[in-house]
């Protein structure tokens, strides 16, 4: 059976408001409009920091388009507690390392599964380096990403750390739906792929066949 990692947030979100401290989060983001709904819920509890280190993404100007609609977001919403952004220099080679051997995976597959391990793996780094208390990804606010696999990554990776991983299922409580209207709201480009070169090439396939098909 698999856990309800929505229901495991809310309990350490309970135990974190009966202190007075507030916890220091590095949240690893995939983009602006997915973290924009999870920043707006779990800043109320952290202080965060928002790491964008996405070594997966295609061609380069698709990654400073989002990084830059990260940053409209970070700098644009109001939250209780401090939001700041670190910005990691773009190293594509990094995520082909990674996928070597997976590319024709389909979306899902062993080739996500690396990708999410590559980019938690950088964030549970710096999380330890920079003494903060938890490390967590947006990632599971979309329907597409399987939450079971990116908590069973975040835990594996919280042992070899030493360092809290905070589960969640952020497209729970209506999460997916929240984080458009708030990209609706702050004015925020919605990227109608993934992110790599593969998840670009079905996205193309899908538009030539519907072209096709409508012509
Ligand atoms: S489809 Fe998305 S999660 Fe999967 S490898 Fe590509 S960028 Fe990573």
């Amino acid at each position: 059976m698999q856990d309800n990692y929505q229901k495991i947030l809310e309990q350490t979100l309970r135990k974190l408001s009966n202190t007075d401290e507030v916890p220091r989060l590095l949240l690893h983001s995939c983009c602006g409009p997915c973290s924009s709904y999870v920043l707006e819920y779990l800043a109320e509890y952290f202080d965060i920091t928002v790491l964008y280190y996405n070594p997966n993404i295609y061609p380069p100007s698709e990654f400073e388009k989002r990084a830059a609609e990260q940053q409209k977001l970070v700098s644009g919403m109001e939250y209780r507690h401090s939001v700041s952004l670190i910005s990691a220099e773009y190293h594509p080679e990094e995520f082909y390392d990674a996928v070597t051997g997976y590319e024709s995976e389909p979306e899902g597959g062993t080739r996500c599964r690396r990708c999410f391990a590559l980019r938690l793996e950088e964030a549970a780094r710096f999380a330890r380096e920079q003494d903060f208390d938890y490390f967590t990804t947006t990632l599971s606010v979309s329907p597409h990403k399987d939450a079971e696999a990116l908590n069973s990554i975040g835990g594996a990776l919280a042992g070899k750390y030493g360092i809290k991983y905070l589960y969640a299922d952020f497209k729970k409580r209506n999460g997916y739906k929240r984080s458009i209207e708030l990209s609706q709201q702050y004015g925020l480009y919605r990227q109608k792929y993934c992110g790599c070169e593969y998840s670009l090439e079905v996205l193309r396939r899908s538009e030539h066949d519907w072209n096709r098909g409508a012509g």
